[in-house]
């Protein structure tokens, strides 16, 4: 594996990492942001192992060196790793003052102290702000690893100055071929059921039931097209999965429906002659998915919030119709 990024879908973001390693010319602070199950975890160990190693930036990290021994026991002393403590979900501004007195040490093997902070979009306000004078003046040799699901939600005080490396989804090739290679069942469906997301897919793939999915997924092309009771289309996905993912799969296969009508001119229309109602339902459609994945409510069954959606859609539907008949 040697210089080369834990999986085939980051290389890019890791030769630039490399390039800027053998020139001296590394940033103190990365922000590596991207989706959940995207491997920016992995990413992240694999450069700090890189930093750590003994070895030149081509062949970093060796895995043979007493360095990289230390790294893959855990002992190595030269690294700090922050996450939620006991399910906090925060990072709070303890583990930051914490951390930031671990990087003023100084390292004990080579030129480079390393901090990984998972999850830095879950940092508090405060943890965040005591964060920011080390990322103005950070040690000699400190370099600060920031993993975002969403860097969106960091303050834009933190946001510049780190560098950002983006990790992207694999195309759905790649990640299907690599999903087999880690001998997932079903693939397809659980690439799906994670929204693209490889690692994600893997990790849920023991939760899933790829036939219950499948049916949940043709009984909803039934209730986009046809008549489908949204009651009882409701109650079949919520004893297959949760509201989030019921309302992002929803979004995803209308999409995927839109897109389909669009190139083969639905029911044996070019798409040119799509009728304008049809286009402006499916808009309807998805933002009401997209208004209801925003207020999801965790205290509302998956049941309840999904009746009361697919029957606003329904109205669309019945509406949509109508003017069509006029
Ligand atoms: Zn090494």
């Amino acid at each position: 594996m040697s210089g080369a990024a834990p999986y085939n879908w980051q290389q890019n973001a890791w030769q630039m990492l490399m390039r800027a390693m053998s020139a001296d010319r590394l940033h103190h602070a990365y922000l590596v942001a991207g989706p959940a199950g995207v491997g920016k975890r992995e990413f992240a160990e694999w450069f700090a192992a890189a930093l750590l190693c003994s070895g030149s930036a081509e062949q970093s990290p060796c895995g043979s060196c007493q360095r990289c021994a230390l790294y893959q026991a855990g002992t190595h002393p030269d690294i700090n790793r922050l996450d939620w403590v006991d399910n906090a979900r925060v990072i709070s501004v303890e583990q930051i003052r914490k951390l930031t007195s671990q990087l003023t040490l100084t390292t004990t093997y080579g030129p480079y102290r390393v901090a990984v902070i998972n999850k830095a979009h879950s940092m508090t306000r405060a943890a965040a702000n005591s964060l920011l004078k080390t990322l103005e003046e950070p040690g000699p040799g400190c370099v600060l690893i920031l993993l975002a699901d969403n860097d969106a939600h960091l303050p834009v005080t933190i946001r510049s100055r780190c560098q950002r490396l983006v990790l992207p989804l694999p195309e759905k090739s790649e990640a299907l071929e690599w999903l087999e290679s880690q001998k997932v069942a079903n693939p397809a469906i659980a690439l799906e059921y994670a929204h693209g997301a490889p690692l994600l897919a893997r990790d849920r793939s023991g939760e899933l039931d790829p036939g219950a999915v499948s049916e949940v997924k043709s009984r909803f092309f039934d209730f986009l097209v046809r008549d489908f009771e949204p009651a009882e289309l409701a109650g079949l996905t919520a004893d297959v999965m949760g509201t989030r993912d019921a309302l992002t799969l929803f979004l995803q296969w209308t999409t995927e429906h839109v897109k389909s009508a669009e190139l083969s001119g639905h029911d044996g229309r070019t798409s040119s002659n799509r009728p304008r109602s049809e286009r402006v339902f499916h808009c309807n459609a998805l933002e009401r998915f997209q208004d209801a994945l925003r207020l999801d409510n965790p205290s509302l069954k998956t049941r309840t919030v999904l009746e009361g959606v697919l029957a606003d859609i329904r109205i669309m539907r019945v509406r949509t119709r109508a003017e069509t008949v006029q």
